[in-house]
């Protein structure tokens, strides 16, 4: 985002917290300023020498622990490396805002929340979600010469889309709400990158006001996601528990996969490919169309040695007490040849595996206790010891949800 783009995000977001949760986020001039902390202080020691004096202490917020050293905050989060780089920084910054509100430390707290609000904002920024060299490929013209990252950033037509939210909880406690912030922030980012190609059609056909529609729209979502992250911070300071007591998995997003190109490579979510794109398959295991997620194994055997295929969560340790869901493969679609064995996996741990089931078994349910795990794993396998010829199958894991009781 710019500069201006983030004081946005940061000073709207307090209208979607009530009065007494607004007042820990105070003055929301400073709010603003820290949103830009990141952009201002990434030279270090070379940074303005108005805003060293004007914030002496920009170290605090600014430099982040990993591995031994310090690094400056914009080295060290990386929106197009997620889930490899932003743990260690919102781990820093969320225990470092909380314990400034605990000792009393109003100040600090809406500094190190400012810095929070620019994680957010950049990672939503549609310029900063997809690979430079990709979007080159893809929209420039062998006689067009100009900066992309600079023409989907700078729109001048973009502003604030007032609209109503009411914050959300994002977690009772510190591993809980630092778990759901990656994950949000990897929908943000998601969405995002979903504009990238309105956009761009819209800018180059020099059409600003509907380019900047989509961009204006993912400023409120970034403000959304701060005022969320203000609201969790104060309920965590004053103990006030109000997660949710389920989660689905289908509204989550997963770490790693492995399915086949016949499913674009991914996971689906309560459909499959259909005989065209109108008509995607509902997941039918046996109790008609259900929700959930449908995994393909490797449609050719032998190159990885068996048919598998998974899709795999981070999980906060000891948030979630169970996990429900039933399996079975799926009626809908053309035809299923083979039986396919369910796998849950825990820290890549087997605790759960489901007999073969084919075409003509019923349904299996099932509970899993989590314990303290880390990472939660759907697998299936190719029931056949010899997997040497394709066989058409369709497992399906039907509504997965995470209980906190
Ligand atoms: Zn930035």
């Amino acid at each position: 985002m710019n500069g201006i783009n983030h004081k946005r995000i940061a000073g709207k977001s307090l209208h979607y917290l009530s009065e007494p949760v607004r007042k820990f986020w105070q003055p929301q001039e400073l709010l603003e300023d820290a949103s830009n902390f990141p952009d201002i202080f990434w030279p270090g020691e070379n940074s303005s020498p108005d805003y060293i004096q004007k914030y002496p202490d920009w170290k605090e917020y600014i430099m982040i622990p990993c591995n031994d050293t310090l690094v400056n905050c914009h080295s060290a989060f990386d929106s197009l490396k997620i889930w490899e780089t932003y743990p260690v920084v919102l781990n820093f910054l969320v225990h470092r805002a909380l314990d400034a509100m605990d000792s009393g430390d109003q100040e600090l707290a809406v500094k190190i929340a400012g810095v929070l609000s620019h994680i957010i904002g950049d990672t939503g920024q549609a310029a900063h979600v997809f690979d430079s060299m990709q979007l080159s490929l893809l929209f420039q013209g062998d006689e067009d010469i100009y900066l992309i990252h600079s023409l989907i950033e700078n729109n001048p037509m973009v502003s604030y889309p007032d609209h109503p939210y009411t914050a959300r909880c994002l977690g009772d406690n510190v591993d809980e709400f630092l778990w759901r912030l990656l994950q949000e922030l990897v929908k943000l980012k998601k969405r995002s990158t979903r504009t990238i190609v309105p956009i761009m059609t819209a800018t180059l056909k020099d059409d600003l006001d509907t380019a900047a529609q989509y961009a204006s729209a993912t400023v409120g979502e970034c403000a959304d996601l701060f005022a969320d992250v203000l609201y969790t911070l104060t309920l965590i300071h004053l103990r006030e528990k109000k997660g949710p007591d389920a989660m689905s998995l289908l509204q989550l997003e997963p770490e790693r996969w492995h399915c086949d190109g016949m499913f674009n490579f991914l996971p689906q979510k309560n459909y499959i490919p259909g005989p065209t794109r109108r008509t995607p398959l509902p997941l039918h295991i046996g109790n008609g169309p259900q929700l959930g997620i449908a995994l393909l194994p490797d449609m050719f055997p032998g190159c990885t040695g068996g048919r598998c295929a998974f899709v795999e969560y981070p999980l906060p340790p000891g948030v979630f007490q169970k996990f429900t869901f039933s399996c079975g493969l799926n009626r809908a679609a053309d035809r299923n040849e083979t039986a396919g064995i369910f796998e849950i996996r825990l820290d890549d741990k087997t605790v759960w595996e489901s007999p073969a089931l084919d075409i003509h078994s019923p349904s299996v349910s099932a509970e899993v206790n989590l314990g303290r795990a880390e990472r939660l794993q759907l697998l299936v396998k190719d029931a056949r010891r010899d997997t040497a010829e394709t066989k058409f199958f369709y497992p399906c894991f039907i509504e997965p949800v995470l209980w906190r009781n």
